[in-house]
């Protein structure tokens, strides 16, 4: 029996797990104690059952793609072939499309669950190889609007700006939109003391099981209308502004733009805001003034007050006004950067965070360098041994990208890696539309997605601990995913299989191809960049609480420091710490080292559906973004074997639906079938689907592809539908 000590293959938690293996192959998993002894401070010795039955997606899996797919013509199946035919076959048709249509005719999606290592190897490969500008990644689907908001606010995206641990000492917890309890159960420990002290508010419209953990007088659940958050925030703004409770000693000493800020709140007075949203005025008032008070006990050597967000707010067409609505709440009642508590965002995809560093995104370079900057060209073109001239310029976002595609407009041919994109986008019915107007998709993946599905080209590649890398939890700790297995002999690792097309399609830039080399020259690479890095070690991943940046392994220092912690500094749990645990202590990373408020504005309500229902779609416990892993797993798939939509009992009476049976939900894009769930949770003018089923099933037949202009995130928490029973209507 061998033990390797490693991290989940799913959530943004990261959890330390280890991965026994034994002479039958990989038996299973446990918590995994630290170093020092003591329980991994993330998970602190608990997995979910996801993580817990994580070990059965490795192995021989009869689901396993363990050898290379092509199809011969668009009606064929796929059929097995060499590695050499496959690549081989890739390479000259993206070299002939490039030819006649140049070098954006070929696009890149990348994801939030792979390793910092791919990621960047994916960026690096599509701006020298295919020497195209159209890549981008799952997520803008996930993240996209909470990071443009913190880059806005704060001059720097870090979804956590502090340790988790920290908010174990907090009195106070507001989660705006945040389900942890389901999508990250260890993460609920660490609202324990806020729990004990009646101080966890949960906003949610939905009685979610974390909605739950505010019962017997552990805090509050708040529900506003699916879509209200924003002017929910803004008069919560407006009551600390109007009754003297915001901080202004602290806006004025660490803030700018607040009297723009301050106009965009002036009418939401909570009578107003109570007709949008449907929460009333009175609870409005209260909680405005119950977070001012907490706020100045906190200031007072009390303990601290944090607020979080999560999907539930952030994935709206306003989704980036929504962030900075909740991010200047925090500075309102004067708490980012003080040690009193803060604001932070809980990222979701395992590397979430990492994938959003490394330069997959349209518009962005590794390091968080901006593909725009010049400045910031020059240095990524010169660490690759290119010319920033050679460099394309920033691409287009992953809606536009996935429904453009085959057109005049969109790329003709499309290289996934790691994501499902006809069950993740949205309005999938017409991306599978488009996919098949493509003149080749290839697909790089461990098992058949129903993407895969639907490809000219199927690359096998390994998984998880079939090979080394590194993640970005939700706290830009960097930590260590280590290989334990082998994989499949016909599988191959992603880094192998870009640098192999590279040097079929002549690119002159080479790409390592082993995780430690890569890591190292994301290192070199990254150094100087806003997410940088450089003083972070391979070996010491996860063995120390390694947190980028580390400020004196600054290549290029910075012309403005982010913060003043150094390399000295501990976390609350007393581990060793390499790097910046906390981000903003004495000032934002803007170059006048303020947050930047601003002016935030609310748009129109869509028109409501005939039946008045609006459609929220998010996770389950059991299962993890498009299912393409936790559908394969007994355990989980008996817990939720089909797509469910939760309704209230009083909205299934009236349209004559009840528990158990099949409903038919139809929005202006498309429609879907599941089966209905009765949940007095619930609003009555709200339905829940979890995204995970693909299909009839599929939630993102229904979302419509509308945009938050801001940060290109799709619409996904506030969709007009009609219900019916299945077969009526
Ligand atoms: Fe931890 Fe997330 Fe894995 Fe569950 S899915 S074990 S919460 S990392």
């Amino acid at each position: 029996m061998s033990e390797t000590r490693t991290h989940c293959p799913y959530c943004a938690l990261q959890c330390a797990m280890t991965l026994s293996v034994d002479d039958d192959g990989p038996a299973g998993t446990a918590p995994t104690v630290s170093v020092a002894g003591a329980w991994f401070p993330t998970n602190r010795g608990r997995l979910c059952r996801k993580g817990a039955t994580a070990a059965q997606l490795l192995g021989n899996r009869p689901d396993r793609l363990t050898a290379p797919l092509i199809r011969d013509s668009r009606e064929s199946d796929l059929r097995e072939t060499s590695w050499d035919e496959a690549l081989d076959l890739v390479a000259s048709r993206i070299t002939a499309l490039q030819r006649r249509h140049g070098p954006d005719a070929v696009g890149v999606f990348g994801s939030g669950s792979l390793t910092n290592e791919k990621a960047y190897t994916l960026g690096k490969f599509a701006r020298t190889a295919l020497r195209t500008s159209r890549i981008d990644y799952n997520g803008r689907f996930c993240m996209a609007s909470a990071a443009k908001a913190a880059t806005e606010v704060f001059g720097l995206d870090r979804g956590l700006p502090f340790p988790l641990t920290d908010l174990d000492e907090a009195c106070t917890v507001v989660l705006f939109g945040s389900n942890v309890a389901d999508t990250m159960p260890p993460f609920v420990q660490h609202l324990q003391r806020a729990r004990d002290l009646g101080g966890l508010i949960v906003v949610d419209p939905r009685r979610s099981n974390t909605a739950q953990l505010t019962d017997g007088g552990a805090g509050h659940h708040i529900a506003p209308a699916s879509g209200g958050d924003l002017p929910l925030l803004l008069s919560l703004a407006h009551v600390l502004l109007a009754e003297g409770l915001a901080d202004e000693r602290y806006l004025g000493r660490r803030t700018t733009g607040l009297e723009d800020f301050r106009r965009s709140v002036a009418d939401w007075w909570p009578e107003r805001a109570q007709a949008v949203c449907g929460v009333s005025a009175l609870r409005i008032r209260w909680l405005a003034r119950h977070l001012a008070a907490a706020a100045r006990a906190a200031k007072a050597g009390g303990d601290p007050v944090v607020i979080l967000t999560g999907r539930g707010v952030e994935q709206h067409r306003d989704g980036t006004d929504t962030a900075k609505a909740a991010i200047s709440l925090a500075l309102l009642l004067g708490l980012p950067g003080t040690g009193h508590g803060g604001y932070g965002t809980i990222t979701g995809q395992g590397n979430g965070q990492g994938g959003r560093e490394m330069g997959q995104k349209a518009d962005q370079l590794p390091g968080l360098r901006s593909i725009t900057d010049p400045a910031d060209r020059e240095t990524v073109a010169g660490r690759w041994g290119t010319t920033a001239e050679a460099l394309p310029g920033a691409g287009v976002p992953a809606t536009q990208l996935l429904h453009t595609l085959g057109t005049d407009r969109g790329v003709k041919a499309l290289l996934v890696h790691g994501a499902n994109v006809v069950v993740s986008a949205p309005d999938v019915l017409h991306v599978e539309q488009r996919l098949r107007a493509l003149d080749l998709l290839v697909v790089c993946d461990f098992f058949r997605s129903e993407t895969a599905a639907m490809a000219d080209v199927v690359l096998p590649v390994l998984q998880w601990a079939e090979e080394d890398g590194t993640m970005t939890n939700l706290e830009g700790r960097v930590l260590r995913r280590r290989r334990a297995v082998t994989g499949p002999a016909g599988a191959r690792s992603e880094l192998w299989v870009l640098a192999e097309l590279a040097r079929r399609l002549g690119s002159t830039v080479p790409l390592a191809e082993q995780p430690e080399e890569v890591f190292a020259e994301i290192r070199r690479v990254t150094a100087g960049g806003r997410a940088d890095y450089s003083g972070l070690d391979w070996d010491r991943c996860s063995e120390v609480a390694a947190y980028w940046p580390l400020r004196e392994s600054l290549a290029e220092p910075l012309t403005e420091p982010l913060t003043r912690e150094s390399a000295a500094e501990t976390t609350t749990t007393g581990e060793p710490v390499l790097g910046t645990p906390r981000v903003f202590t004495d000032r934002f990373a803007h170059p006048d080292g303020r947050a930047h408020l601003g002016p935030i504005t609310v748009r129109e309500a869509q028109p409501a559906s005939t039946h008045g229902l609006t459609l929220t779609t998010g996770r389950l416990m059991e299962h993890y973004q498009s299912g393409t892993q936790t559908r394969r797993v007994e355990e989980l798939l008996d817990v939720h074997p089909e797509a469910t939509v939760s309704v209230h009992p009083a909205t299934a009476a009236q349209r004559g639906l009840a528990e158990g049976g099949r409903a038919e939900l139809r929005s202006a894009t498309g429609s879907a079938r599941a089966r209905v769930v009765l949940d007095a949770g619930l609003r009555t003018d709200t339905v829940f689907m979890p995204f995970h089923f693909a299909g009839a099933g599929a939630a993102n037949r229904l979302t419509a592809g509308l945009l938050d202009p801001q940060s290109q995130m799709p619409e996904f928490k506030s969709t007009p539908v009609d219900l019916h029973p299945v077969g009526v209507g």
